[in-house]
C-alpha cells in the first residue's frame, strides 16, 4: 500500500466503526458525496426505500416470469418483455420496449451416436420431465438441448478427450503425443467459458467437439441429484452460447452498431464469431457409453472425472457421428427500458439491468435477479410518488437475449454509445440471486461507494451487516497471514475486477461506464444450471426459498441507485483506484518474471538430460524443446504512471477533505456539475478508439474477458495477454498505450481536483 492510501485509510477506519442500518444516529459521519444535511435526507430516504421490497412479490413475480419457457423468440418471452413494462408503468417510471432484430439460431437437426468401438449408442439429447416439477413437462415450448452459434456440420471421426479443453489441456496432449487434428473432442464443462472449448479445439484441427457436464463438477459427486436435491441429474444438459464473445458480443451481425430493423448486416458465413466446428452439449448419461468407449492412454490423474470408468484420451477405435443442424433465424429481442427524470441534473444517467429471458423457464437464471430489480422500481416508483426526488436520471432495464450472447444489452449499448459516453454516470448489473455472501465486482473507482453500499445491508441469516459477513467470509478464505492482515486492516475490501458473461460487457468494456455487478450466494449448490430443471420448484426447493435474499438484493441495487443519483458530488474515488492499479502493474511485473525463470530452469532441465531420465519407456512423453529466454520488458513507462496516478488520488482526497469542512455545505453552493463531469469522464479516459490489439469491439484498456478464459477477467489485457502468449515486442508496445491512459487518467483526477478544491473555496 502507498502512503496515500494508507492515511486515508486510517481516516475511512474511523467512519466504519459508527453503527449502521436502522439506528442513523446524529453525529453520523456524512455519505461519502453529501453535506452533512443532504447526508441526514439521503439516509431518511434510503430507510423508505429499503423497508418496501416484499418477499411476497418476489415470489409471485417470479411464478409469473418462469411459467412457461421464455426464450428470446418464444411467446413467454414477449408477453414477459409487455408485463414486466406494464409493471414499470404502473410503478410509475416512464416506460417504453426498445426492439433489436437478431440471429438466433435454433436446432433442426442433432445427432451424436457411437459408431465404431462399442455397442451403437445413440445419444438422447432430451431432458426428461419429473412428475413433481409441473413445468418440466412442457416440452412443446422448450429449447432443446444445443449450444447457440455452433456451425451446421455433419461430421464422423476419432473420438479425443481433452479434458476442460483449455489451452493448458492442449500443451499436456502434445506432451503425451496426441493429436486433435481430424478428431472430435470431447471436452468437460466448467474451467473455462464454454466457448473457449469449441474454439480452442478448432485452432488445433478438429473437426467437431461434444462439451459434457461431468457429475465431478455439478453431479452426483456434489449432492444429491434432482428432484431428491438440487445436482444434476444424469440426463441434465447445460444450454449455453458458443460465440465468440471475447472477439466481440451481442449480435454476430452487427458488430458495433445497433440491431435496428434497417442496419447493415454481415453474411451469416462473414460472421467471425460463430464456431468454426459444430458443437453440442451432452449430458453425462450420454456422455458416458461415449467416454467408456476411449482407449489409449489413461488419463492423467487430474483429468478424470465422477463417472465409474477410467479415462482414456484415445484416440482409438471409438468413432462418434455428430451433427449439428439449425434455423438461422432473424429474430426480436425486447429490451423494457423504464426511466424516472432527474431533478437537477437530467443528463446524468444511474442506469440498473438485469435480463429477463432465459434458456428455458430460468427461475434461477435470471428471473431471480429479475424480481429484485422489479421490487426496487417499485420502492422507487413509492418514494417518488411520496416527494422523493432524485437529482439524477434513474433508468430500469430488463434485458432480452442475454443467454445467447449478451444481445439485448449489447445492441443497446452500441445503439445508444453517443448518449451513453455524454451521459451514463454507472451501470449496476444482476444476473440471477441466492444465499450467502454479498459479491460485488466493477470499477475500482467505485470500490469504496460500493463499500460503503454494503456496510448498510443487513444480511438475513446473521444479521450482520453483509459488509461484515462477507469480510469474515473473506478471512476464512484467505490463504496467507499477509491476506488476512489485510482483510482485516483495509478500510475497504476489495472487489474484483469484471470480466464477463453477463450484461455489463457493452456498458463498462465498449462504452467505458463505470460498471457494478452485484449479486448473493455462496451457500446454494446445484446443478441446474441452463436446463429444464431450473425452474420456480427448483428455485422454492433448493435456493431463497423464502426470497429474503431477494429482498436484499432489491435493498442492495436500490440504495446503490439512489445513492448515486441523489449524492450532492459523484462518490467516485481514487485512492483504492490506484492501489488497484499499482498491485496489476506488480502482477504483470511477477508474470513476466516468472516467465523468464521457468524457461530459464526448463532449458536446464533439458541439457541436464532430466526428462531423458525420467521418461517411462511404456508411457513415453514427448520431451519439451529448447526455447530462448523471454527479454526483460521495459516496465518503466507504467510505473510512472501509476506514481502520477497516486499522487493525483491524493490530490484529490485533499480537495473533498475540503469541500467536506464545516458539515460540506460548500457541497450544495458550489456549482460541481462540471467536477461531476470529469468523474463521470474517469472511466471513459480508461478506454481508447483503437481498442485492444486483435479485438477492437473491446475498448476498456484495465478490463476484458480473457480471451482464452471467456468469462475470467484478464486486467491490463492488452500486456498480459501478450506475455501469457510469449508475444514480447507487443507487450513491451502495450505497456506504452496503457502508461498514456493512465497519465490522461491522472491529468484527469488532478483537473477535477483542482475544480473542485477552487468551487468549494471559502
Ligand atoms: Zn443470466
Amino acid at each position: 500500500m502507498n502512503r496515500a492510501a494508507a492515511v486515508a485509510s486510517i481516516l475511512l477506519v474511523g467512519i466504519s466503526l459508527v453503527p449502521v442500518g436502522n439506528h442513523v444516529i446524529a453525529d453520523e459521519p456524512p455519505l461519502f458525496g453529501y453535506s452533512a444535511e443532504s447526508s441526514r435526507a439521503e439516509r431518511q430516504w434510503e430507510e423508505k426505500l429499503r423497508a418496501i421490497p416484499s418477499p411476497e412479490n418476489l415470489r409471485s413475480y417470479m411464478q409469473k416470469l418462469s411459467a412457461r419457457p421464455h426464450h428470446v423468440g418464444s411467446q413467454a418471452d414477449k408477453d414477459n418483455a409487455e408485463w414486466i413494462a406494464s409493471k414499470f408503468k404502473e410503478f410509475g417510471l416512464d416506460t417504453h420496449i426498445e426492439q433489436f432484430d437478431v440471429l438466433f439460431p435454433t436446432p433442426k437437426e442433432r445427432v451424436v451416436e457411437l459408431v465404431e468401438g462399442g455397442p451403437k449408442f445413440v445419444a438422447k439429447l432430451q431432458e426428461p420431465a419429473v412428475p413433481q416439477d409441473p413445468t418440466s413437462s412442457q416440452q412443446a415450448e422448450q429449447l432443446p438441448t444445443y449450444n447457440a452459434y455452433s456451425i451446421d456440420g455433419d461430421v464422423t471421426a476419432p473420438l479425443v478427450y481433452v479434458n476442460y479443453g483449455v489451452p493448458e489441456d492442449y500443451e499436456q496432449l502434445d506432451r503425451m503425443g496426441v493429436s486433435v487434428k481430424g478428431k472430435i473432442v470431447i471436452a468437460r464443462y466448467y474451467h473455462s467459458w464454454r466457448g473457449i472449448k469449441p474454439k480452442v479445439a478448432a485452432e488445433h484441427g478438429a473437426v467437431g467437439c461434444l462439451i459434457y457436464s461431468d457429475p465431478h463438477e455439478d453431479g452426483f459427486v456434489r449432492g444429491e441429484t434432482f428432484p431428491a436435491g438440487a445436482y444434476r441429474p444424469p440426463d441434465g444438459v447445460q444450454r449455453g452460447s458458443v460465440a465468440d464473445m471475447p472477439f466481440y458480443p451481442g449480435d454476430p451481425l452487427t458488430p458495433g452498431v445497433g440491431a435496428t430493423k434497417d442496419a447493415k448486416r454481415l453474411k451469416i458465413e462473414d460472421a467471425a464469431t460463430i464456431t468454426k466446428i459444430p458443437v453440442l452439449p451432452i449430458s453425462y448419461g450420454d456422455a458416458q457409453p461415449l467416454l467408456a468407449a476411449l482407449t489409449g492412454q489413461v488419463a492423467p490423474e487430474g483429468w478424470r472425472g465422477g463417472l465409474a470408468i477410467t479415462y482414456h484420451i484415445g484416440p482409438g477405435v471409438a468413432k462418434v457421428h455428430l451433427k449439428v443442424k439449425s434455423n438461422w433465424d432473424i429474430k426480436p429481442v425486447y429490451d423494457v427500458i423504464g426511466k424516472i427524470q432527474g431533478a437537477t441534473f437530467p443528463d446524468e444517467w444511474v442506469i440498473r439491468g438485469n435480463h429477463h429471458d432465459g434458456w428455458v423457464n430460468g427461475a434461477e437464471d435470471p428471473i431471480s435477479g429479475q424480481v429484485a430489480l422489479m421490487e426496487e422500481a417499485r420502492a422507487l416508483g413509492e418514494l417518488v410518488k411520496s416527494g422523493w426526488k432524485p437529482k439524477r436520471t434513474i433508468i430500469y432495464c430488463a434485458w432480452d437475449g442475454e443467454e445467447p450472447g449478451l444481445l439485448g444489452s449489447t445492441e443497446w449499448a452500441e445503439q445508444h454509445y453517443d448518449e451513453l459516453r455524454a451521459h451514463g454516470v454507472a451501470y449496476i448489473n444482476s444476473d440471477g440471486n441466492g444465499r450467502g455472501y454479498l459479491g460485488i465486482e466493477g470499477s475500482h473507482t467505485l470500490e469504496k461507494f460500493s463499500n460503503d453500499v454494503a456496510r448498510d445491508i443487513s444480511d438475513p441469516e446473521t444479521k450482520l451487516t453483509a459488509w461484515k459477513r462477507q469480510q469474515l467470509h473473506e478471512i476464512a478464505e484467505a490463504k496467507t497471514t499477509e491476506q488476512r492482515e489485510e482483510i482485516r486492516k483495509r478500510a475497504d475490501l476489495r472487489i474484483p475486477a469484471l470480466g464477463s458473461g453477463s450484461d455489463f460487457t457493452g456498458f463498462l468494456q465498449h462504452d467505458g461506464v463505470a460498471s457494478l455487478n452485484i449479486g448473493f450466494g455462496g451457500e446454494d449448490g446445484g446443478g441446474i444450471y441452463h436446463s429444464i430443471y431450473d425452474d420456480f420448484y427448483w428455485f422454492t426447493h433448493f435456493s431463497d426459498t423464502d426470497f429474503v435474499y431477494g429482498r436484499a438484493l432489491a435493498q442492495t441495487g436500490g440504495t446503490a441507485m439512489m445513492r448515486l443519483a441523489d449524492a450532492d458530488l459523484l462518490p467516485f474515488e481514487f485512492g483504492d483506484f490506484a492501489d488497484t492499479v499499482q498491485t496489476y502493474l506488480k502482477e504483470l511485473k511477477a508474470l513476466s518474471q516468472k516467465m523468464q525463470d521457468d524457461i530459464r530452469e526448463r532449458n536446464r532441465e533439458i541439457e541436464e538430460g532430466v526428462f531423458k531420465a525420467t521418461n517411462d519407456p511404456k508411457h513415453p512423453l514427448v520431451a519439451p524443446s529448447v526455447e530462448s529466454v523471454p527479454p526483460h520488458l521495459n516496465f518503466a513507462p507504467m510505473e510512472n504512471a501509476v506514481d502520477a496516478l497516486n499522487h493525483s488520488a491524493a490530490d484529490y482526497r485533499k480537495a473533498l477533505e475540503q469541500a467536506n469542512a464545516n458539515g460540506g455545505s460548500a457541497l450544495v453552493s458550489a456549482s460541481l456539475a462540471e467536477v461531476d463531469k470529469m468523474l463521470i469522464e474517469s472511466e471513459r479516459k480508461l478506454t481508447n478508439a483503437e481498442g485492444l490489439p486483435n479485438r477492437p469491439w473491446f475498448k476498456h484498456q484495465l478490463y476484458a474477458p480473457g480471451f482464452y478464459t471467456g468469462y475470467a477477467v484478464k486486467t491490463v489485457p492488452a500486456v498480459r495477454e501478450a506475455i501469457e502468449l510469449k508475444q514480447w515486442k507487443q507487450a513491451d508496445e502495450a505497456i506504452v498505450v496503457v502508461a498514456k491512459i493512465l497519465q490522461e487518467e491522472s491529468t484527469l483526477i488532478s483537473s477535477a481536483a483542482a475544480k473542485l478544491a477552487t468551487a468549494t473555496a471559502h
